[in-house]
């Protein structure tokens, strides 16, 4: 008879520098799903759940559904909201009855108010309620803060190996073959997990660039070794001031002695290089100058600090108003501003809109700037993403207005909305490609729907809470020096 494989996950991935919480609201309103109807929302999709359901097919192994809830990158998870989500959880996997395997989908760098380590938090309180010797097994963001807490509970974990994230079917089919391995044995592999003093901005985490390229090749040829299940490297998630922030490398193999050597090897290799990890931004004048006199578009201008993918607002203006300044002509900004889509509304379309617009979540990623222009789109956008990043994923945006403002077109929408793709633009009416100059709000998952087209980026100096410039930010949890927040780090620990 088929094993029953109890699956369920929470995903959050929490800027504790953010001014807003995130509470079970946020996660209603991006992805919850429970039940039958969490096949329903993954299938054919390119996620750990919709990898592991196509897993699960061929192993045939029968999923029994738990819960998948999943939030916009933000603000502290509120204490009600993550206890409501495990208990809702534990109720799911009391009425599973017999299970004969977990397999978990969670982030890694989620903090809950009190609760530093939500991720492991969560994993603990799911092993407490299973039979012993259950296999269980985990998948993990790219961005984790993985912690020995949290390792120490599964038997094995899988994380993301691409950065654009678009493996996330494949992990999640891994961690599921994974699974099976150990459904019929009660051999489990040994798990070293190396945490370095170090911590990149995710800017410098891209998996196709150097220096990170290079290291996850390494790595790759690691896990083809005899004896070797499997192999990830957390980069890690600073804006996230928990005590276990920083990269973190995990190995699990058939053998204690050979799976230390080879974590060490890696974890030795990454510290080397960690003076490579240069962020190289260009201070905002400067980048705009630069876009506007580029020989050809579009060029992009990325306002890292306003990650909407990593816990800002997507409401900053900093390179808005330099854009207004210098009269930029044929330039495009995305801003999240809800009270300036209601007053574009009221006025209606080829209404001449006159306003505040962006800078009104918190004052830490610029100002409200005024804008003069007419109103050239108004509609509730919603899509679903093509490219290969987060494929399938249904966006609303909410009510959007497109305001031109000489040159610049500012499109404004009412929903927070993760603004990385050419089909956000597109849905309002922009032609991306025949852009001079594209905002994006992102770190580094612009690149996976921009890029082919793009004739050149700029890495912009912006302020925000997930600023590349590390030292920007005051923390107070964490327990060691780490590079390059302070100026070194040491390892290996004495
Ligand atoms: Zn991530």
């Amino acid at each position: 008879m088929a094993k029953r494989i109890f699956i369920t996950g929470i995903w959050h991935e929490t800027n504790t520098f953010a001014a807003t919480q995130t509470g079970l609201e946020d996660f209603h309103a991006y992805q919850y799903a429970e039940g039958d109807d969490l096949f329903a929302a993954f299938a054919d999709t390119n996620t750990e759940i919709g990898g592991a359901m196509n897993a699960a097919i061929e192993l045939d192994l029968n999923l029994v559904p738990g819960l998948f809830a999943g939030a916009v990158p933000s603000g502290m998870i509120k204490a009600e909201a993550f206890k409501a989500l495990l208990e809702r959880t534990l109720e799911l996997l009391a009425d599973a009855g017999e299970i004969d395997g977990v397999l978990i989908h969670l982030h890694g760098a989620a903090v809950v108010e009190g609760v530093p380590e939500a991720d492991a938090v969560f994993l603990a309180n799911i092993r407490q309620k299973l039979n012993p010797g259950t296999p269980l097994v985990v998948t993990f963001d790219l961005h984790a803060n993985l912690s020995d807490d949290l390792v120490a509970v599964a038997d094995a974990l899988v994380g993301y190996d691409t950065y654009p994230h678009n493996d996330m079917g494949a992990r999640g089919g891994e961690a599921a073959q994974i699974l099976h391995r150990m459904l019929w044995s009660t051999k489990r592999p040994a798990k070293i997990l190396r945490k370095l003093p170090f911590a990149p901005p995710p800017q410098v985490q891209g998996t196709d660039a150097a220096p990170v390229a290079e290291i996850m090749a390494k790595m790759h040829d690691m896990e083809t070794w005899g004896g070797i299940w499997s192999a990830s490297i957390a980069w890690g998630f600073p804006y996230s001031d928990v005590a276990h922030l920083g990269v973190g490398v995990l190995v699990q193999g058939d053998d204690h002695a050979h799976v230390t050597r080879v974590a060490d090897d890696l974890a030795l290799t990454i510290w080397h290089q960690r003076g490579e990890f240069d962020a190289g931004l260009v201070d905002v004048e400067d980048a705009v100058r630069s876009a506007m006199s580029a020989p050809k578009g579009p060029i992009i201008l990325v306002d890292v600090a306003d990650n909407a993918g990593g816990g800002a607002p997507a409401d900053g203006t900093t390179i808005l108003a330099e854009l207004l300044d210098q009269d930029a002509t044929n330039a495009v900004v995305v801003i999240q501003d809800p009270d300036a889509v209601r007053n574009a509304k009221a006025l209606g379309l080829d209404g001449m809109f006159s306003g505040n617009v962006g800078g009104k979540s918190d004052d830490l990623h610029g100002p409200p700037v005024p804008l003069v222009g007419s109103i050239i789109f108004q509609e509730h956008v919603r899509y679903q993403r093509r490219g290969d990043y987060m494929t399938g994923q249904q966006i609303d945006l909410g009510e959007v207005a497109g305001i031109q403002a000489g040159g610049v077109t500012v499109m404004l929408t009412e929903a927070q909305a993760m603004p990385f793709d050419a089909d956000h633009l597109a849905a309002a009416g922009i032609a991306a490609e025949l852009q001079q100059i594209i905002v994006v709000k992102s770190a580094i998952a612009w690149q996976a729907h921009f890029q082919e087209f793009a004739k050149g980026e700029i890495y912009v100096d912006t302020p925000g809470v997930c600023a590349s410039n590390l030292t920007r930010f005051e923390y107070k949890n964490l327990d060691r020096a780490i590079y390059p927040i302070d100026e070194d780090g040491v390892w290996p620990p004495k």
